[in-house]
Parts: structure tokens; C-alpha cells; sequence
């Protein structure tokens, strides 16, 4: 699918759910894909933020960015995979951090944050339910919302994560989500994948992540 087919897709759906138009913004999930493509398929389109799950692959792309980018500004980077403490490190030019699972992670980020002198935002991600290993406890997640907080970091909302092919269960969990953002006062959401993001879309997301579906298996 071409980027503006997604979306299209995506304000489909925002209009389905009578959300306002731009609501939901696409984040193309770039990982695994060379600048030259990303620019191609993704940039060539408009300044979509684009998703990375490895360090070291964003610190990469980044200084390639700089050398090859004759002085445009980099792209709004976000990192959406697990967070390990020893890739910190390299997400100095990160926006958005979709998902922290505990306060040590975020007493990491805001330590290099305060070395940097720039402060990534961050979402929580909540835990969906099954047999997954990653993710908040609904039981934990306004505690771990405090002592995020606490850091100094700016809390901007929650990530979750459907399991793959059950279209009923994603949207169960995404209306959780939603909800749980809702009552937290808590305005961003990152939900949607490829295979569920016009779901998510309906549930309230304001942040998909959609890697395949723009740039193939
Ligand atoms: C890879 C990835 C995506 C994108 O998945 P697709 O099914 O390729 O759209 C979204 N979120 C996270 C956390 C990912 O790692």
C-alpha cells in the first residue's frame, strides 16, 4: 500500500468514529529500511514521524541523516521498541519514547535527557492482557505514572499492543486502553499496527504504527 492510501485509510476511519480529521497521526515504522527508501516512501509524502525499535539503527540513520541531508532538519524520530537501559545512549535525537514498562528505565532516559539538554517525551506501555511479557500491570500503572513523573520526564500517554490476527481481542484491548487513558487525563495513544490500525483508529488511537503495510513483509 502507498503512503497516502494509509492515509487515507486512517482519516476513513477517523470520520467513521466521528473524530476530528488529523486526530490520528501515521507514524511509518522504518526499521530494517535504508534513508533512501524511507525518503521515497514515506518523506517524499509529507514529514511523517518515523519509528525505529533498535538504538543503534536510530543513532545510525541519524548521523547518515546529517551527512546526506544538506541541512534540512532530521525527521521526527520515535522509538517504539522495548527500552534497554545500555541503548539509551543512542535516542538523543528521539521526540517520543512510545514505550516505558517501569520507573528505572525513565530515571535512565532522564539522566541522559539532562546530559543532552533535551528531553524525549514518553508513553507508558500498559500490558495487554495475555501471555506478553511486555508491559505496565493495570494493577501498577498509576503507580509507575507518579514515579515517571517524578523524573521530570513529560508523560504524554500509553502504548499498547495487540496480539497478531485476533481483530475482536485488538479491540477489546485498545477500548481498554482508551479508557484507561481517559481516566488518567492522559491525551496520546500509540495503538495500531499494519493488520489493526483502522480499529485502533475507531478506539481512539492518536499514534499508529504502520511498518509493513507501507513498505512490504
Ligand atoms: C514493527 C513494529 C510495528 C509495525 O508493525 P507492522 O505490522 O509492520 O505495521 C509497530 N509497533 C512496534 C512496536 C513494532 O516493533
Amino acid at each position: 500500500m502507498s503512503l497516502p492510501d494509509v492515509l487515507s485509510r486512517i482519516r476513513t476511519a477517523e470520520a467513521r468514529a466521528g473524530r476530528l480529521q488529523g486526530s490520528a497521526r501515521l507514524v511509518a515504522v522504518t526499521k530494517g529500511h535504508s534513508l533512501e527508501e524511507i525518503r521515497r516512501k514515506v518523506l517524499a509524502h509529507g514529514n511523517f514521524p518515523l519509528g525505529e525499535n533498535r538504538g543503534q539503527e536510530v543513532r545510525d540513520k541519524v548521523a547518515e541523516w546529517t551527512e546526506t541531508a544538506q541541512g534540512a532538519p532530521q525527521p521526527e524520530w520515535h522509538y517504539i521498541g522495548p527500552l534497554q537501559s545500555n541503548k539509551v545512549k543512542y535516542l538523543e535525537r528521539v521526540a517520543l519514547i512510545h514505550a516505558i514498562e517501569d520507573v528505572a528505565q525513565a530515571e535512565t532516559v532522564a539522566r541522559y535527557a539532562e546530559k543532552w539538554g533535551r528531553a524525549p517525551g514518553v508513553l507508558l506501555q500498559l500490558h495487554n492482557g495475555e501471555a506478553q511479557k511486555h508491559g505496565i500491570a493495570p494493577a501498577e500503572l498509576s503507580g509507575v505514572l507518579a514515579g515517571v513523573r517524578a523524573t521530570g520526564l513529560d508523560v504524554r500517554g500509553l502504548m499498547v499492543m495487540a496480539p497478531y490476527g485476533q481483530p475482536e481481542e485488538a479491540r477489546r484491548i485498545f477500548r481498554v486502553a482508551a479508557q484507561r487513558a481517559h481516566d488518567l487525563g492522559l491525551s496520546e495513544l500509540s495503538m495500531g499496527m499494519s493488520g489493526d490500525f483502522e480499529a485502533a483508529v475507531e478506539e481512539g488511537s492518536t499514534l499508529v504504527r504502520v511498518g509493513s503495510a507501507l513498505f512490504g513483509e
